[in-house]
């Protein structure tokens, strides 16, 4: 048995489709769900004396999303990767390298941890190969493959992190974070499922307190957060059996696989020079004026960081539910509801738990009044709770409404005069809540619930006989 105790280390790299009309080099659209290889131009397909000629406005979101992250925006250049593979025609991808766009960024999470960004950088995305037969989808021992050339040249960012992350969780998280972002700032639509925010985990562990980086492998193919997670648990623990046996991790890219539950070898890892990397000879350096870039931030929307802080601040909540209220899109009403007079962790309490797909048709002001009612006494946790159900579905005045399903009967002296009631029904389990048995309260609650079909709040019945007993 080894004493050793591990750590896990994670950098992500994630490639985001950009939110334009066209691609990245040519007018071809850049369009998900069509017919396969309709959306192509003869520069996606890098037919002989073609040109490519640079889309603004993907340089324009690369920049927004950037500055979203809060990347420093310096001049780039763009290179030519050379590879040879069957979805990019060319041989060689059109990317950046030792000059990217974006550098120097920071994700904040709602934890409160932070992640560096070292670079996010422009790039052309490759046709998208289909491998038909055998069983992994992936090309070894496939029977033949299909290849639809409408993603090539589809402008990609792809958004670098240093290897801060320590957990699956964080990692998961730092993903989703860095989706939000690219959500409110439009720059992609950023959905996993549809191939338009790809997320690949370089993967290493380390003895806890050690300071050096060991072999790394990267995880392709994680298809939504929670695969994101699962892989990147197994891979750090197959590092760290590896080391317990005395054995090394070899560096190299592997496949995760959603049906075993396992990673498996695609390549071994090419390093850099493999690519044999040179400037792009067909585009001249870009260098975007310093006014531009200045307008651009200007046009940012307040960012869910930001957001979570201003429900922090305005009504105390913590980190988990601030960032759950700011994730479920519910954060300007929740602050506008406390403004006008709701409890903040009653309404909190609403939209954790009571809220989850969103606040329908319910306003700040009917949100306020039905907290209002509820912390009040005139409704019940779970009176409220279908009174919401409603405001959310319907909209509507939340009085009318309680009054409606006959809510508004049980509150005050209703309930004291049912407690007197279940008293006198009972008079010995009385005389045995007034000498401390807090465990005879059941009769009494018992008997106010049956009389109120339920409708009664236990919590209310045990204040009132608490009241009673002096
Ligand atoms: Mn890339």
């Amino acid at each position: 048995m080894s004493q050793v105790e591990w750590e896990t280390v994670i950098g992500l790299e994630v490639h985001v489709e950009l939110a334009t009309e066209t691609k990245l080099f040519s007018p071809a659209p850049n369009r998900f769900g069509d017919e396969p290889n309709t959306n192509v131009s003869p520069v996606c397909l890098g037919l002989p004396g073609v040109l490519p000629v640079l889309n603004r406005k993907a340089v324009e979101l690369a920049i927004k999303l950037g500055l979203a992250v809060g990347c420093r925006i310096q001049p780039s250049v763009f290179a030519r990767k050379n590879y040879f593979y069957p979805d990019m025609t060319k041989n060689f991808q059109t990317s950046q390298f030792d000059r990217p766009i974006c550098v120097d960024g920071l994700l904040e999470l709602p934890d409160g941890s932070e992640v560096r960004i070292e670079r996010a950088h422009l790039e052309e995305d490759a046709g998208k190969s289909t491998h038909i037969g055998g069983s992994t989808g992936r090309v070894t021992g496939a029977d033949y493959s299909k290849i639809d050339y409408n993603r090539a040249g589809v402008p990609l960012l792809e958004i670098v992190s240093h290897p801060d992350i320590r957990s699956a969780e964080q990692a998961k998280v730092y993903a989703e974070e860095l989706r939000a972002i690219l959500v409110a700032t439009a720059t992609s639509d950023a959905r996993l499922e549809e191939g338009s925010m790809r997320v690949d985990a370089n993967v290493s562990v380390r003895p806890v307190g050690a300071d050096e980086l060991r072999t790394r492998c990267e995880i392709k193919n994680v298809n939504s957060f929670r695969s994101l997670g699962r892989a990147i648990e197994y891979e750090a623990r197959r590092h760290v059996d590896l080391y317990e046996a005395g054995e090394e991790p070899v560096q190299e890219t592997r496949h995760w696989n959603e049906d075993d539950g396992r990673t498996h070898t695609l390549r071994t890892k090419e390093d850099s020079h493999d690519y044999r990397y040179f400037d792009e000879p067909d585009l001249v350096p870009l260098a975007p004026e310093t006014e531009w870039v200045e307008t651009i931030r200007a046009s940012l929307p307040v960012l869910p960081a930001q957001r979570r802080r201003l429900v922090a601040e305005s009504a105390g909540t913590s980190p988990e539910h601030s960032a759950l209220i700011v994730g479920r899109d519910l954060d300007e009403l929740f602050i506008a509801a406390v403004e006008a007079g709701a409890d903040a962790g009653r309404a909190a309490t609403h939209a954790v738990n009571n809220l989850s797909e969103g606040a329908g048709r319910l306003s700040a002001k009917a949100f306020a009044a039905l907290v209002v009612m509820e912390t009040g006494g005139d409704l019940t946790a779970t009176q409220a709770k279908v009174v919401l159900g409603d405001l959310v579905s319907a909209g509507g005045d939340p009085v009318a409404i309680a009054a409606s399903h006959g809510f508004e009967a049980m509150a005050g002296d209703e309930l004291e005069k049912l407690v007197d009631e279940a008293i006198a029904a009972d008079s010995e389990a009385w005389e045995k809540f007034l000498a401390g048995e807090d465990r005879v309260q059941g009769a009494f609650v018992g008997y106010v619930m049956k009389a109120t079909k339920g409708q009664a709040d236990g919590k209310a019945v045990s204040a009132l006989l608490r009241k009673k007993r002096g």
